[in-house]
């Protein structure tokens, strides 16, 4: 059986409820305020690389490089990219578990890349994350309640066991699970309501940013759909802002107001998301778009596939110029030397190649 993505656009969920004779509570509007919540500056993260039983350094591996990007409050900017192409370091050095090695994270005005643990604390709790696999990422052996809950303690947000059994039953509510479920441990919920639990932990300490890593790719086809929905209504409700990581261009479509496509560290192109898929620039996010699964078939047949040339380069093997360069099919000698800029295309969309100058 083939299952394809249906998602619900806030009008059809409005509908839907109505329908339902639900009137109880209309649907959020979601808006993206003026405001910068996040900007990220020229980041760069390396990791050493070491060979042997002598441990000698034989390099670096380039995890990210120049990366930089803005994202207004109550914007999600969805992030793509193959595997390794270093979206979840990039994810790692905005929560700071890594510290940068070079560059800016300025949150709402302050540059936290290189505060130390003691000053991060108050901000650990403002810039949370959804972590990919729902069966690992829960404590097995916890209840349903103290997972949620302990950002509550951890941050000492409640004052009071009332307190804290009604923050826990509204965080329980938001995600659309049972509170008399709070004792059940996570073997006794479904992978989506896993994953509704790993969003409520995320939730639990009022954050600002939340950072979604990969939330829908170990999910069934057919939960996928529930969870993103959960998570654009969450967002309207609470006006939060998300950084949206996946691999599946055809999620971060549904959910992103803007995309950024990164390949071996670096941004290929930034636009916004109907931008992007309209008239995509960069000729990886050609490539990308062109292996997304389209519903009607009729299309789907029609359309040109295009095939990247050879494999994702080595870590110690990184071409000195366009990192796309061996698997480019428009490349020259000047993409073998030189790295393109990210360049202003208009209309909100920049884009790193030659190509474009
Ligand atoms: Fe291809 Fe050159 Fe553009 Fe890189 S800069 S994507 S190699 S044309």
């Amino acid at each position: 059986m083939r299952y394809v993505r249906c998602y619900l656009t806030r009008e059809q969920i409005d509908e839907k409820r109505r329908a339902m004779g639900d009137t109880s509570q209309a649907v959020a509007q979601k808006t993206v305020s003026d405001e910068v919540c996040l900007e990220v500056d020229h980041l760069r993260m390396s990791f050493p690389l070491y060979r042997g039983l002598m441990k000698r350094k034989v390099g670096e591996v380039h995890a990210v490089q120049d990366v930089s990007f803005t994202v207004h409050t109550g914007e999600t900017l969805g992030i793509v990219g193959e595997s390794g192409c270093g979206k979840s370091t990039l994810a790692k050095c905005i929560m700071r578990a890594l510290a940068p090695a070079e560059g800016k994270i300025v949150y709402k005005g302050t540059d936290i890349a290189r505060m130390k643990e003691k000053e991060l604390k108050p901000i650990r709790s403002k810039i949370t994350m959804i972590f990919q696999d729902p069966f690992s990422s829960l404590d097995p052996r916890q209840t349903a309640e103290s997972i949620v809950g302990e950002p509550l303690k951890i941050n000492h947000l409640v004052h009071s066991k009332e307190e804290y059994n009604a923050r826990i039953d509204e965080l329980f509510r938001l995600v659309g699970l049972n509170p008399a479920y709070r004792t059940r441990v996570p073997r006794e919920f479904s992978g989506g309501q896993r994953q509704r639990l790993g969003i409520a932990r995320a939730l639990a300490s009022d954050p600002d940013v939340i950072i979604c890593d990969e939330p829908v790719s170990a999910l069934d086809v057919s939960v996928q759909a529930q969870v993103i929905n959960l998570l654009e209504e969450l967002q309207a409700k609470l006006h939060v802002t998300y950084l949206f990581i996946a691999h599946d261009l055809s999620v971060v479509k549904h959910i992103s107001d803007r995309v950024l496509v990164m390949y071996l560290g670096r941004v290929m192109e930034l636009a916004n998301a109907e931008t992007l898929y309209e008239n995509p620039l960069h000729p990886y996010t050609k490539a990308l778009l062109s292996a997304v699964p389209i519903s009607d078939p009729k299309v789907e047949a029609g359309r040109e596939r295009i095939k990247l040339l050879g494999e994702v380069p080595s870590v110690l093997e990184r071409p000195k110029g366009c990192p796309f360069c061996e698997r480019c099919q428009y490349a020259t000698d000047r993409c073998r030397t030189e790295v393109p800029a990210l360049k202003d295309c208009g209309n909100g969309q920049s884009v790193a190649c030659f190509l474009y100058e």
